[in-house]
C-alpha cells in the first residue's frame, strides 16, 4: 500500500478549472473556500499501490482535487497529511476510499 501526493508543475498561466460534466467552474476544495479554482493548483492523490502504471495500481484510483491559490492548496496538502495518517491508523493501514470528510468537488 502506498499513498503519495505529487503537485502539479507550475504554470504561468492561471486558467479556471470548467467541470466538463456541467461546462461550470469548479470551486477550490478547501472548506471554507467558495472562490473559482484555477489550474495551477492542482493535487493528485494516488490511492493504490505500486507505480501509476504499475499491475497493482490497475485496483487503485486517483483522486483531483483543485483550488483557487496556492496556499489553499497548502492548506488541504497539511490537512490531508494529517488526516491520511490518523485515517490509516484507525483502519489498520487501510485508506483506500477514507479521504478526509468535508472534501468536495473531485473531478
Ligand atoms: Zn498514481
Ligand atoms: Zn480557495
Amino acid at each position: 500500500m502506498a499513498i503519495g501526493m505529487q503537485q502539479s508543475a507550475p504554470a504561468r498561466v492561471e486558467r479556471l478549472m470548467i467541470n466538463l460534466d456541467t461546462m461550470m467552474p469548479m470551486m477550490c476544495a478547501w472548506d471554507d473556500c467558495f472562490k473559482n479554482a484555477r489550474t495551477p493548483y492542482q493535487v493528485r492523490l494516488h490511492e493504490h499501490a505500486g507505480r501509476c502504471n504499475s499491475a497493482e495500481a490497475q485496483y487503485g484510483r486517483h483522486a483531483h482535487f483543485v483550488f483557487c491559490s496556492e496556499r489553499h492548496q497548502l492548506y488541504w496538502l497539511a490537512s490531508s497529511g494529517n488526516n491520511a495518517h490518523r485515517t490509516a491508523a484507525e483502519h489498520g493501514g487501510q485508506i483506500y476510499g477514507m479521504l478526509p470528510a468535508g472534501l468536495r468537488n473531485r473531478i
